[in-house]
Order: structure tokens, then C-alpha cells, then sequence
């Protein structure tokens, strides 16, 4: 069986194509500048060049329809004909208190996701135009839809709930939700295999920490409190987002600096986090060179950064009674074993030792803690894609 997984942005369309005989990765690339000048694929068929693909692309239908061309080209192709995709795995961001688990996309979910926009007016309308127009290109094709929320669905009451009057999560649905499921879901599972042991039996803390960054803790192989909210800007201080602030800041800022409330929401969301503290970049490469020359408030983000990794850590090992594996995973988690070393450094006493010499690596599976840590500490690179295809594998079947 092959399944292609699509992940579909405002103007960009990342893709997979996956077959699941033995989870080879057969073709992926990105579609960017959808509805932009300067539209273009790149596209990296498995063993063969990469090829950089420059056509307008009004929508999204447009751009899925460049790349299954793409896919069944002669040159760069990785299939034959279309007929070859037996199903179309979908990433959704939110799928609200509707789904728990991934399902097979049919009109009524289609529906109840389109009700979800209202969650996630930036995310799910741009799924959705994925989701369509794949529908449209292949209307004999099973789609599935895998969504950010799902894997905290299992979180108790006591985490999802704010303490605001119980009514505005009766009326309005106002609650902790959390993100990044998929990849958390991913990781931990990995985990259990790597140190051999039942995930139902081990208390893991999961770091999935990108451009977005959260921190899950998983028990029993559920998740039982993460640091995304009601949106994604709650919890760590990300790329550009802040995380956790007194809330009576942004009333104070619109009084002071006489903004609006969407100027404070794109101040929060986009200008905030490691940029805002440093004013050097959302990118930890840049950050971390801004520090090799001296730059104090490059140091500062990367402290801010930390210490609330750190402070979660500690937090969700108390929720859990305790913590048996850490993760580190996603761009920043895979690839910096600098801040791997700051955000570990103190914890012994929690029984996490990190090997500093194993943690000199990146973007592969590997224990970086000691022989005697009785928290083992684990660098995994995510695989959001395979878990999406998995999933549809599964329903499809
Ligand atoms: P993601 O959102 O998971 O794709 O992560 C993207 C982020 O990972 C980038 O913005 C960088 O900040 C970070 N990143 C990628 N490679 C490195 C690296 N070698 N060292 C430090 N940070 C990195």
C-alpha cells in the first residue's frame, strides 16, 4: 500500500509519498508560495535528483495537482500512474473535543472540522482547502484525517480545564487542547522500543522543540498534561511566541503603546519568544552564533528558552511522581546538544545525568544519558509523516 501524506499550510503544501510494505519514503517536498508570486515545488524523488519545479499556483488544488504530476513524471517521477496512491493520509491541526483518534474523512467529518475553524482560524481552513482539493484530484481515494489534538484527548479534566468560570468551556469550548500529538504520540512510542520497556509502564516526559515547542507528560502511554493550550501560543517561550505571560500584559501594552488587540496578538505570536528577547532571529542557529560574538541578549533568549524547558520538565515529573525517560526531539531538540546540555544541567537530583560526550550528536536515535541516570534521556528525531501514514494505513485497511 502507498499513502500520501499531505500537511497543507496557508501557502505552502508539505508532502510524502510512503510506502507502508516497508515504510520507505518513495518522494516528499513542499509546495511554497501558494496564491504568491514566485510559486515552486521542490521536489526530491528517493534516489534521484532533486528537482526545483517553477509554476504559478493559484490555490491549493493547483499546487496538489503539480505535485501528483510530479510524482508520476517519467524523470523525477516516483510511481507510474496515480492509480498507484491507495490513500491520502491528512494532517489536521485541530480536531476540537470531536476526535480522540484519527478517522476516515467523510462528509460529516469534513463538517465537524470545518466547526473546529473556529478554534483554529489560521490551521484548519488551510487543511481543509488540502483535504478538497485532494478530494477533487482523486475522488475514488480513501483520505484520513490525523489530527495535532487528538493524542491529548486522553489528558484528565483537572489538566484541560482554566481556572475562568466554568461556563466559557460549557459555551464556548475554551480549554486546554495541546499540539504537536502526533509528534509527542510518535516519540514516546519510540522511546518504550528503545529502552525495552512497556510504554504503560514508564513515566516519559516528551521535549518537541521546533519553531513551535511543547512539553508533554506521557503516563500509562497517555497524555496527561502538555504545555500547549487553548492555542498554540501557551506554554514555552518558542521562535516568535511567547508562551506563558501574566495575561493583564496585554491590557497594560494596549493602554501604554496604544495598540489594538490584533497588533498585542501578532506582537505574541509573531514577535515574540527568542526573537522578540534577543532581536537577532527565531532560528537558534542564528541565536546561537549571536552568542559565539558576545551578544548578551542572544544569551538572554537562550536562558528564557531553557530554564521554561526546564521548568516543565519539572513540573510534569511532579504531576507523574516521577520521571523515567526524557525526550528531545524536532529541530531544536534534535540538533542542538548545547541546549540539550543547559536544560539537563541541575537535574540530578531528578535523576537525569547526561552524557555529555553521547549527547555531542544530532538529528539521530541515540541515549545520550549516563549508564547510572535512572532517567534515561533520549534524542529522537520525529516522524510526523509516518505516523499520519500509519494511521491511514490502518483505517484504510
Ligand atoms: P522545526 O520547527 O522542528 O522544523 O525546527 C526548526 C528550528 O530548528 C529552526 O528554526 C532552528 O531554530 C532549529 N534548528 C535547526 N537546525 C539546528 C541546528 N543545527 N542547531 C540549532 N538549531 C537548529
Amino acid at each position: 500500500m502507498k499513502v500520501l501524506v499531505i500537511n497543507c499550510g496557508s501557502s505552502s503544501l508539505k508532502y510524502q509519498l510512503i510506502d507502508m510494505k516497508n515504510e520507505e519514503v518513495l518522494a516528499k517536498g513542499l509546495a511554497e508560495r501558494i496564491g504568491i508570486e514566485g510559486a515552486r515545488v521542490k521536489h526530491e524523488p528517493s534516489g534521484k535528483e532533486k528537482v526545483l519545479i517553477e509554476k504559478p499556483m493559484n490555490d491549493h488544488k493547483k499546487a496538489i495537482e503539480i505535485v501528483l504530476n510530479a510524482l508520476v513524471d517519467e524523470n523525477h517521477g516516483a510511481i507510474n500512474s496515480m492509480d498507484e496512491i491507495n490513500a491520502v493520509g491528512h494532517r489536521v491541526v485541530h480536531g476540537g473535543e470531536k476526535f480522540s483518534e484519527s478517522v476516515i474523512i467523510d462528509e460529516n467529518v469534513l463538517h465537524a472540522i470545518e466547526e473546529c475553524s473556529e478554534l483554529a482560524p489560521l490551521h484548519n481552513p488551510p487543511n481543509i482547502m488540502g483535504i478538497k482539493a485532494c478530494q477533487e484530484l482523486m475522488p475514488n481515494t480513501p483520505m484520513v484525517a490525523v489530527f495535532d489534538t487528538a493524542f491529548h484527548q486522553t489528558m484528565p479534566k483537572s489538566s484541560y480545564i482554566y481556572p475562568i468560570p466554568y461556563e466559557m468551556y460549557e459555551k464556548h469550548g475554551v480549554r486546554r487542547y495541546g499540539f504537536h500529538g502526533t509528534s509527542h504520540k510518535y516519540v514516546a512510542n519510540r522511546a518504550a522500543d528503545m529502552i525495552n520497556k512497556d510504554i504503560k509502564d514508564i513515566k516519559i516526559v516528551t521535549c518537541h522543540l521546533g519553531n513551535g515547542a511543547s512539553v508533554t507528560a506521557i503516563k500509562n502511554g497517555e497524555s496527561l498534561e502538555t504545555s500547549m493550550g487553548f492555542t498554540p501560543l501557551e506554554g514555552l517561550a518558542m521562535g516568535t511566541r511567547s508562551g506563558d505571560i501574566d495575561p493583564a500584559i496585554i491590557e497594560f501594552l494596549m493602554e501604554k503603546e496604544d495598540m489594538t488587540i490584533d497588533q498585542v496578538n501578532t506582537m505574541l505570536n509573531k514577535k515574540s519568544g527568542v526573537l522578540g528577547i534577543s532581536g537577532v532571529s527565531s532560528d537558534f542557529r542564528d541565536i546561537e552564533d549571536a552568542v559565539s560574538e558576545g551578544n548578551e541578549r542572544a544569551q538572554l533568549a537562550l536562558d528564557k528558552f531553557n530554564i521554561r524547558v526546564k521548568k516543565y520538565i519539572g513540573a510534569y515529573a511532579a504531576i507523574m511522581g516521577g520521571i523515567d525517560v526524557l525526550v528531545f526531539t524536532a529541530g531544536v531538540g534534535e540538533n542542538s546538544p548545547e541546549t540539550r546540555e543547559e536544560i539537563c544541567e541541575g537535574l540530578e537530583f531528578m535523576g537525569i545525568n547526561l552524557d555529555k560526550e553521547a549527547n555531542n550528536i544530532r538529528g539521530k536515535e541515540t541515549v545520550i544519558s549516563k549508564k547510572e541516570s535512572t532517567a534515561k534521556v533520549l534524542l529522537i528525531p520525529t516522524n510526523e509523516e509516518l505516523m499520519i501514514a500509519r494511521d491511514t494505513k490502518t483505517l484504510v485497511k
